[in-house]
């Protein structure tokens, strides 16, 4: 018996499709209509509702909710028209366009395919809906004219056959472009027997439309591919965005020069928290941009606490040897597990022997500057520990926690991993072992924390913790999107916790990946997928006194790893995307700089990102060959983020060796 998933629907419907501005009634009703589960593979049903497409049979693909809603509102779809369907695959779009067209006429370039999906719709009772398998680049002539035709696989050109079996007034879209698996959908308008009107509806990603007038059954050449290309216009416009921001950017100074560099960043000393972002966990410039600020920020301003997505008792080694604490012996070295380069690196090495510097003529402790993990449920030791464990006991569902852990991200759209990480039998018996593992592993945590001599953590809030820790170990495990909101407000209310703490005039500076930091109400993250995160809850908390950092990149070396667990290495990442705000820098031709998009600094640039653009997200897992999928989300970077620092060139951090280097005592909180 499938479970309920109406709800689920709903979500969706509201979410990825309402919430991104669809309005059109007869799409919206019918796919609260139309039951998903029933059309992705089996074990799949638990991510039908996902922003995403999906595997299905013959490598092909059931394609993310909200495109099919595009392409149906693109076409303007209504009752009484005759509709073409071009790749049936699951027979998902079909069965909405059934409840809104009067007959739908698909084709399938897979039997088994087309009859599936046929056995689908005669199950659902859906009547109106003519199955054929064959090529659909030549159409269905027998059955045209047609009012919209709806190409679901991207080819290098318009097939032909299909412009001239549209209607008059007829609509039809296509994904078009030279990369197999990066396109423009296009749609096209026919005016009149030999006018047809084209229109850009941006950058997507199909599977490949192969037959007469698509591309060939092998891999196209490059001669195909230039058949392809196309050129769209951009809007004109007075002066370009490239040129307003070319305007607007500040020049950033040398990173060698810390002070200068900080001394920009004097705008947003007044705040109570500072977050600085990074578009990646392991680039260089990110990590000394922000040493460099949060130098000023402590050393000019005030600025007592250094908190980071990071867990909370390698943070407490670190704290301990920055504020010339009594070393803890019974402690592991600080920073041990994956990703280790994320802090065990030259960037951050620097940056605490300067905070161990700058502490020591402090006999004050309140005065010292400290450095903090955000996560107290103590992420990576527990994904840590869940893996080893599963890894001894069911190796097959040790790979599939890898796969979630490492790719069941906010950001992550790739069919493939989806197929990777289905549930099999053996992990849902593995749940009770691994919550109490974890459980225990918080406890002993806590226990330290508690002998650290500093009541922090008091025992009625360590025994929240540990109640609240359950639920969260649960949904970590299943890698379900809950951990991402529970996660987040953990990190938050543990940034209040060490406020209250310091006292009612600390000020605290954030370093934690961009999509905690950018306030997540105006990126996909929070319009899609409901998620909230470490900068929108700081703006509802602290308003203006909490100022929001992003940084970005075009190009370079970062250290990231191909999956979860798997050893480090330096990869490069690729220029960015032509739809990004990073092609926009780039274009600007600015170098490194900083961009002011509070109110009141640069309207008309502020005005013109408003977007929604493509924004790149590489964590500490980094897949390239799958960029638009994988790493890339739409977001509105002047409501994200207040500034954003851009260095067009970038390099990957430094990480730190695995033996103990020479001189170093053994109290270094990295044990090295
Ligand atoms: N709308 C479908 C759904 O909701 O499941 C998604 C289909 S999938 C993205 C694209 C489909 O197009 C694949 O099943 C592929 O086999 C099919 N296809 C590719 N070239 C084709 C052609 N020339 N004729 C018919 N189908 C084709």
């Amino acid at each position: 018996m499938l479970p309920d998933l109406t709800s689920e629907r709903e979500r969706m419907v509201d979410r990825q499709i309402a919430g991104r501005g669809i309005a059109d009634w007869h799409v919206l009703d019918a796919m609260r209509r139309v039951p998903r589960e029933r059309f992705v593979a089996p074990g799949f049903e638990e991510f039908a509702y996902e922003d995403a497409p999906l595997p299905i049979e013959e490598g092909q693909t059931i394609s993310q909710p909200y495109i099919v809603a595009l392409m149906i509102g693109a076409t303007a779809v209504k009752p009484g028209d005759r509709v073409l369907d071009v790749g049936t695959g699951s027979g998902y779009a079909a069965a909405v366009l059934s409840l809104i067209a009067d007959h739908v006429y698909t084709i399938e370039r897979h039997e088994a395919l087309a009859r599936t999906a046929e056995r689908r719709f005669a199950e659902l009772g859906y009547r109106n809906i003519s199955v054929a398998h064959g090529d659909g680049t030549r159409g269905w002539p027998d059955a045209a004219p047609f009012d919209a035709i709806l190409i679901a696989a991207g080819g290098p050109d318009i097939p032909q056959p299909l412009r001239d079996q549209l209607a008059i007034g007829g609509r039809l879209i296509v994904p078009v472009g030279t990369e197999l698996h990066d396109q423009r959908l296009v749609k096209v308008v026919r005016r009149s027997a030999i006018e047809f009107e084209e229109e850009d509806y941006g950058a997507v990603a199909f599977v490949p439309l192969i037959g007469e007038h698509g591309w060939p059954e092998t891999k196209p050449d490059r001669a195909d591919r230039q058949r392809g290309r196309r050129r769209i216009k951009p809007a004109a416009r007075l002066r370009s965005l490239p040129e307003l921001i070319r305007e607007a950017a500040e020049p950033l100074p040398d990173l060698d020069d810390p002070a200068a560099f900080g001394a920009l960043f004097d705008r947003f000393a007044q705040a109570r928290v500072v977050l600085l972002g990074e578009a990646t966990h392991g680039t260089s410039e990110f990590y000394r941009a922000r040493a460099a600020i949060t130098r000023r920020l402590v050393e000019t301003h005030g600025f007592t606490i250094v908190a980071v997505e990071a867990d909370w008792p390698d943070a407490a080694a670190i704290d301990r040897y920055v504020r010339h604490r009594p070393y803890h012996p019974r402690t592991e070295p600080a920073f041990q597990r994956f990703p280790t380069w994320m802090w065990r690196n030259i960037e951050v090495d620097e940056f605490i022997a300067w905070m161990h510097k700058h502490n020591a003529p402090l006999s004050d402790p309140k005065g010292q500057a400290g450095f903090y993990g955000l996560d107290l449920y103590n992420l990576n030791a527990s994904i840590q520990a869940v893996i080893d464990y599963l890894d001894k006991t069911d190796p097959e569902a040790a790979r599939i926690a890898r796969e979630r852990y490492g790719c069941l991200t906010r950001w992550q759209r790739n069919p493939a991993t989806y197929g990777r990480a289905v549930l099999n039998a053996g992990y849902a018996m593995c749940e009770k072992a691994v919550v109490t593992m974890c459980r225990e592993l918080l406890e002993k945590q806590l226990d330290y924390a508690r002998r650290d001599g500093e009541s922090y953590l008091d025992a009625a809030q360590n025994a929240r913790l540990i109640a609240a820790a359950e639920e969260y170990y649960r949904v970590m495990y299943y890698g379900r999107r809950e951990s991402w909101n529970l996660r987040d407000q953990h990190m938050f209310d543990t940034l209040e916790q060490l406020l209250a703490w310091h006292g009612q005039e600390a000020k605290a500076v954030v370093w934690a990946h961009n999509s905690h930091i950018g306030n997540a109400a105006f990126t996909d993250m929070g319009v899609v997928r409901g998620q909230h995160n470490i900068g929108q809850l700081c703006r509802e908390r602290f308003g203006e006194d909490a100022m929001l950092i992003g940084f970005g990149t075009d190009r370079g070396t970062v250290a990231a790893a191909s999956d979860w667990g798997d050893p480090m290495e330096i990869k490069q990442v690729r220029p960015s995307h032509r739809d990004s705000y990073e092609r926009l820098c780039r274009e600007s031709g600015g170098g490194q700089f900083l961009l002011d998009l509070r109110r009141g600094r640069h309207e008309e640039l502020r005005h013109e990102l408003l977007g929604p653009r493509l924004e790149r997200y590489i964590g500490v897992i980094y897949r390239p060959e799958t960029e638009l999928l994988s790493h890339y989300s739409e977001a509105s970077l002047p409501r994200q983020f207040d500034a954003y620092v851009w260095f067009e060139e970038t390099s990957a951090v430094t990480p730190l060796p695995a033996e103990r280097r020479e001189g170093v005592p053994e109290t270094y909180p990295f044990g090295l």
